[in-house]
Parts: structure tokens; C-alpha cells; sequence
């Protein structure tokens, strides 16, 4: 699989050179992974699998753009939005030669999140968007993953996770050191994208601080930028 990162920027004021755009991922050309800026739909993807309605992740969120531009792409998201013809998969599907399973995420208490794994007769890689945890009778899906990606809101151990008063539910951002430790067990390779505000204050040190959390958890650590691309 041909992937190209378009964006790596999380929903924050900050923005940086190689480090401006929104969430998207785009795959061999075809499917497209969020879409956090109409430009991507510039590349007239096939597919378009969006992980949640986030403005980040679904440009169209922002604001409020109800109807959609024609498209090509068939549009897959955890929810409905407006007058887009949004499918919501509710197990695994083909398309495009792609295997693809929705994994539900835990994240947001206002709306839906799902992770992606798809796999062709080769390969398999998890997009993940935001998340705090994926359950546990979802794991074992995730095996032998030849990438993950996911995302780097916060650095610190715990990330940003806050609990509903009424519910009980959690919701918010895991820190990369718990990504690392939920996802080891199923891959040798992470690339991280959706920087918070902590990369952008000092991208060397951000670098270094994923250098070493590859070097303790033996694991293949990539940064990602705009435009960056790897084939697996
Ligand atoms: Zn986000
Ligand atoms: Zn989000």
C-alpha cells in the first residue's frame, strides 16, 4: 500500500511548516482516510472513510456545509451529517480490492468514533483518528498489523481523559506512551500524526521524545509530516 499523510495537525491555534494541514491520509491514490480539508477531495478518492465528525477529521463539520460537493467517493462515517450520502458499516466490507472493519474507539461523548483496519491480500494497517481506548473484545481483531497510525495530541503519560459526570463514561485523548502499550502487542510500527500544541513548541525535542519511547519499547517509531509517504 502507497500511503501519503496530507495533514498532521490536530485540532489546535498552532500551525507550522510541514505541520498545517488537517487530519487525512490518502491510500494508493483511491481511499481516503478523514478528511480535515476540502483540498484533499482534490485528489478524487473512490472511498472516503472518516473516523468521526470532528471538524478535524471532516472538514464539512466546521461549517456546517450540510450538502455536499459532487463526489465520486463512496462516504463511510460512524454517523449521518446533513444531506451527505453517508454509509455507516456496521462490520466489515469490500471495496476497491480493500478489506475494511470498522473498529468502534472510545473518544468523544458527543459523537461516534471508529477506527480502520484495512488490508489488501498483503498488507494490513490501522487508522485510528482520536481516541482513549479501543474495548477490549475488539482486540482481537488487531493482529499482525504492518502499520498503525495514530494520533499525538498529548505526550504525556494519560494524555487528556475526562469523565462524564452523569454516565460515568470517559472521553478525550490517550498520551502516546499508552498508544505505544496498546498497540505493541500488534505491530513493530507506529507512524504519529495529529500533533497537539506540545510538538509545536519545541519539534526538535518532540523528535528526540520519540526517539527514546522507540528505544524503550523496542518499537519502530515514525513521525509523520504533510506530505510524507511510505509504501508497506
Ligand atoms: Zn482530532
Ligand atoms: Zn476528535
Amino acid at each position: 500500500m502507497d500511503i501519503k499523510v496530507l495533514g498532521t495537525r490536530g485540532e489546535i491555534e498552532e500551525s507550522a511548516p510541514y505541520h498545517a494541514r488537517q487530519s487525512g491520509i490518502l491510500i494508493d491514490d483511491i481511499l481516503l482516510l478523514d478528511c480535515g480539508d476540502q483540498k484533499f477531495l482534490e485528489y478524487d478518492p473512490r472511498i472516503i472513510l472518516i473516523t468521526h465528525l470532528h471538524p478535524d477529521h471532516a472538514f464539512f463539520v466546521r461549517h456546517r456545509v450540510l450538502r455536499p460537493p459532487h463526489l465520486k467517493a463512496k462516504v463511510y462515517a460512524p454517523e449521518k451529517f446533513g444531506d451527505w450520502n453517508i454509509i455507516i458499516p456496521q462490520k466489515h466490507f469490500y471495496a476497491a480490492g480493500y478489506r475494511i472493519t470498522p473498529i468502534p474507539t472510545v473518544h468523544s461523548i458527543k459523537v461516534k468514533s471508529h477506527a480502520y483496519l484495512i488490508a489488501n491480500n498483503k498488507k494490513t494497517i490501522l487508522y485510528t483518528g482520536d481516541m482513549v481506548w479501543i474495548d477490549k473484545k475488539y482486540h482481537h481483531m488487531l493482529k499482525n498489523i504492518d502499520l498503525v497510525i495514530t494520533e499525538a495530541s498529548f505526550m504525556r503519560k494519560g494524555g487528556m481523559v475526562r469523565r462524564d459526570p452523569v454516565t460515568g463514561n470517559i472521553f478525550g485523548h490517550t498520551g502516546v506512551p499508552n498508544l505505544i502499550r496498546i498497540f505493541k502487542p500488534y505491530t513493530d510500527r507506529i507512524l504519529f500524526v495529529h500533533f497537539g500544541s506540545w510538538f509545536y513548541k519545541n519539534m526538535k525535542k518532540a523528535r528526540q521524545k520519540f526517539g527514546q519511547l522507540a528505544k524503550e519499547n523496542a518499537i519502530e517509531i515514525i513521525v509523520g509530516y504533510d506530505g510524507f509517504t511510505i509504501i508497506v
